[in-house]
């Protein structure tokens, strides 16, 4: 029988084995407990690397993915990070870890509610989640010194572009959502915006307006 302990070491010796090397990223991920984003059915599978399904017809990511993501996005401690795409909410549990404060957005009110009381059970008080269509951004809070995108989007949001500090970073899933779509990392220089593909990846498609609930 394999009990917690072992789950929890092999999950991390997953995301090792899948290039999450990053001590700072592994250890923000040592300390986010995914079965508490996970519920019913498929809450056994928590420490596996695959995506689940969660409530709006959505999912919580693979944690290699969100390993990898994280990792790219090279946060730093005094960080503002803007993520598009709440979900669960395990994401931004671990960004929280990482940054001075972040800030998630999903279209779906009800995800936002739930994944909001996992933040106030966890006493992760750095997170201020928020029922919005992401795909403006979060002017208000704008300039961001990161930007984690975790739905597909054909392109770039120009508002995301314009919200990135320059010498920010912003990684994201950009490509048709029925098809494999391509993780990039976009870095704003004075000049402009830099582009590096990643990999190949499936997200769940960026949606214009709010979720109907
Ligand atoms: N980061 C999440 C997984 C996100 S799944 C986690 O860690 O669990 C993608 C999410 O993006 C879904 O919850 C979906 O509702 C949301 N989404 C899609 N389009 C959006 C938009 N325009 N604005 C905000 N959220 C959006």
């Amino acid at each position: 029988m394999t009990t917690e302990a072992e789950r929890k070491m092999q999950f991390l010796f997953a995301l090792r084995s899948r290039g999450v090397t990053d001590a700072r990223v592994l250890h923000a991920m040592e300390q986010t407990d995914r079965l508490r984003f996970v519920t019913g059915l498929f809450a056994e599978r928590a420490y596996e690397d695959m995506p689940l399904p969660i409530s709006c017809g959505q999912t919580i990511s693979q944690p290699s993915v969100v390993g990898l993501m994280t990792q790219a996005l090279n946060v730093q401690p005094r960080d503002k990070v803007l993520e598009v795409g709440t979900g669960s909410g395990y994401q931004a549990a671990i960004l929280s870890h990482l940054a001075r404060r972040v800030y998630t957005v999903d279209r779906h009110r009800r995800l936002v509610r739930d994944a909001q009381a996992v933040f106030d059970e966890l006493g992760l008080v750095n997170i201020t989640s928020m029922t919005a269509d992401g795909s403006h951004g979060v002017p208000e809070q704008a300039p961001f010194d990161k930007i984690i995108v975790t739905a597909a989007a054909e392109d770039p949001p120009g508002p995301l572009l314009a919200q990135l500090r320059p010498g920010g970073i912003m990684v994201l899933p950009v490509g048709q959502s029925d098809a494999v779509q391509s993780l990039i990392r976009v870095e704003r220089t004075d000049e402009g915006y830099e582009y590096e593909e990643l990999r190949a990846v499936r997200f769940v498609p960026l949606v214009e307006g709010l979720g109907q609930e």
